[in-house]
């Protein structure tokens, strides 16, 4: 298997130009091909000598994610499910800051992406963990997901303006099309689909790091989310990193007793390690936790968690992100009532924490993470594929 080119650095690929005799300057037009204009075949890059592009297909492969079912529509949250080159199946949620209420088009969008195929850590509430883990995503398959969204993001525009080829499928056109320079679509990162980001640690600071070079993605640091079950030495690790990511913790629970039930990983990493390492990478980036709280009746929701939950969030001064559950199909979970969870977004803040309670996006579309691809695989299963 050859190495997929969007998995190296610029300085990577200058030393391999150089190994190679080629100039400097051709290393600033490929990257050129690849982050800005997102071109998606060895053959659009036209401004690359022929020998070159024959010697770079040679050595490095340009995966491209296949589309292989999208749901929502462009001005609402939409999930875009993709097969990879072995087959398997990841998803990425793309959510416009401000949905067209007012049939205005958003130019700002969060990006939510996939780290694994699966999950190992089996939360007793999520789609993504159901089926175990397959395997960890490739650099490259993680950048991938923002150029593979902003090229259908593209289509969709010219499909509206009529001009598209009814003949073509979508890749192909942006195989043969590479995107305009300089339109960037997504500027906020959540790292927060499928899988455990930090059980996959290496390659993820290095896909972030592309995704936030100035020759690369140029999504700034401080607009990437990197949401964690709680993997406290990789929580510490996070926290040397020189890049200014922001994080968030799936809490969930705020004693051991109920984040046991819920959460396997806090059998490895209780509450007091977890917790020690959050206010130790609070102390070192000097930046704002945030503690997310899925809101799930009968298991978390009861008033009395908010006392703890409050004395967490002080000491990590953290803000709580409250999330009404999202049903899983096959799981026993169901969220509370409006009035329960309002209440208990009260109770935080009259303990003077400051609290959101998410009014789901797209949760009619199995926006939580997961639910897309194990419907499409068990789907396929079900038809003998
Ligand atoms: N593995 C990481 C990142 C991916 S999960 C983590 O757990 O943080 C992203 C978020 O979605 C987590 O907070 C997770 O707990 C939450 N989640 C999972 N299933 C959900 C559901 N059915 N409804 C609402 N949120 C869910
Ligand atoms: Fe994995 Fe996160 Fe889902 Fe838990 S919530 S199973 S860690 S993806």
């Amino acid at each position: 298997m050859l190495t997929d080119i969007k998995s190296l650095t610029r300085e990577e690929l200058e030393a391999q130009f150089k190994a190679w005799g080629e100039p400097a300057y051709r290393v600033a037009q490929l990257l050129d091909w690849l982050y800005a204009r997102r071109a998606a075949s060895w053959e659009a890059m036209s401004n690359l000598p022929k020998t070159l592009r024959a010697k770079l297909a040679e050595n490095f492969s340009l995966q491209v994610l296949e589309l292989a079912r999208k749901q929502g529509s462009p001005d609402t949250t939409q999930k875009f499910l993709w097969q990879l080159a072995d087959g398997a199946f990841i998803e990425s949620v793309l959510i416009p800051a401000n949905p067209a209420l007012y049939g205005e088009a958003s130019d700002r969008h969060t990006l939510c992406i996939s780290t694994q195929v699966g999950c190992a850590y089996g939360c007793r509430f999520c789609a993504s963990g159901l089926d175990g883990w397959k395997r960890n995503l490739g650099v490259h398959e993680i950048v991938e997901q923002i150029l593979a969204v902003e090229r259908w993001n593209e289509i969709e525009i010219k499909a509206e303006g009529g001009k598209r080829k009814a003949e073509m499928s979508g890749v192909e056109e942006a195989r043969l099309q590479p995107s305009a320079p300089d339109s960037r679509l997504v500027d906020n990162l959540v790292v927060m689909g499928m899988g455990e980001p930090l059980a996959n640690y290496d390659n993820l600071i290095k896909a972030l790091k592309i995704l936030n070079a100035p020759w690369g993605g140029g999504i700034g640091a401080r607009r990437m989310t990197i949401s964690t079950s709680g993997l406290a030495p990789q929580i510490r690790k996070l926290a040397v990193e020189p890049m200014q990511f922001r994080l968030a913790i799936s809490l969930h629970g705020a004693t051991d007793e109920v984040r046991n039930r819920i959460m396997p990983v806090n059998k490895k990493y209780p509450l007091h390690e977890l917790v020690g390492a959050c206010e130790d990478y609070q102390k070192v980036k000097g930046r704002m936790i945030t503690l997310e709280y899925i809101l799930i009746a009968g298991i978390n929701d009861s008033l009395e968690q908010t006392r703890p939950l409050a004395a967490l969030a002080k000491r990590l001064y953290a803000k709580v992100n409250l999330i009404p559950y999202n049903k899983v199909e096959g799981l026993p979970w169901v969220r509370p009532a409006d009035e329960v969870c309002e209440r208990f977004v009260a109770a935080l803040e009259k303990n003077d924490v400051t609290a959101t309670l998410r009014r789901e996006k797209g949760g009619d579309i199995d926006a939580a993470c997961g639910q897309l691809r194990l419907k499409t695989e068990r789907e396929l299963k079900n038809a003998g594929g």
